[in-house]
């Protein structure tokens, strides 16, 4: 039997409610397990998302599947979907009255998916779905009890993976921060990565001087 997801993103591909009806290629609705106790939220589509009509198929989004299979999932596993359904022009910051206009659909999404974790990537998705101003370098990592779609839902701020592209300091944090994703899914924590097969490490012999005086330092 079809998800009744299904049925709300048919109409959903025609939506005129906002002007980027007019400049898109196509609505970009979302992808991945209809079921999935884990959705990802992000902020809206660019060009490769607008000309293929799926979220986070460019550079981001190859980010988002690393890390995803760095913690032992892949996107079908999970919902991914964005605050905005079409592109803005130039990929600029999504508008409030686009943001207005297009929220419906994202809080549909979520009543009908029902996730139990929702990771929100990035300012403009931890907003809305927090109902809170705080940005994302102050909430990220640190999840949050909210209702969403009517269900109690864990909602949890990560960096956008567009920003940590840019950002090394961020990639570490949000590696940080996706590692701690199975627990809050109540999964034991994915076993970290296999260093590359190589030589074994020679075994240290302590030498009692040379500790004193390291020990100095
Ligand atoms: N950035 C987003 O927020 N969403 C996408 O789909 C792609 C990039």
């Amino acid at each position: 039997m079809n998800h009744p997801l299904a049925a709300y993103e048919e109409p959903t591909l025609g939506c005129t409610r906002c002007p980027l009806s007019a400049t898109r290629t196509q609505v970009v609705f979302g992808s991945g397990d209809p079921n999935a106790e884990l959705m990802f939220v992000g902020e809206a589509p660019g060009y490769h998302e607008d000309q293929q009509g799926v979220p986070f198929v460019g550079q981001a989004g190859q980010l988002l599947e690393k890390l995803l299979n760095g913690i032992g999932l892949s996107r079908t596993d999970v919902y991914i979907a964005n605050v905005l359904k079409c592109r803005p022009p130039g990929n600029r910051d999504p508008q409030p009255e686009e943001i207005e206009a297009c929220e419906s659909h994202l809080f549909r999404q979520i009543e009908l998916i029902e996730p139990t974790l929702v990771a929100t990537l990035g300012n403009f998705a931890t907003k809305l779905l927090s109902g809170k101003p705080a940005g994302i370098t102050r909430v990220h990592g640190v999840p949050q009890q909210v209702t969403l779609g009517g269900n109690a839902v864990t909602l949890y701020p990560l960096y956008h993976p567009a920003a940590a592209l840019y950002t090394r300091a961020m990639l570490s944090v949000l590696e940080e921060d996706f590692a701690r994703i199975p627990q809050l899914l109540g999964r034991p924590a994915a076993a970290p990565e296999q260093p590359e097969a190589s030589e074994p490490e020679p075994v240290c012999e302590r030498v009692p001087e040379l500790t004193v005086q390291l020990g100095l330092f």
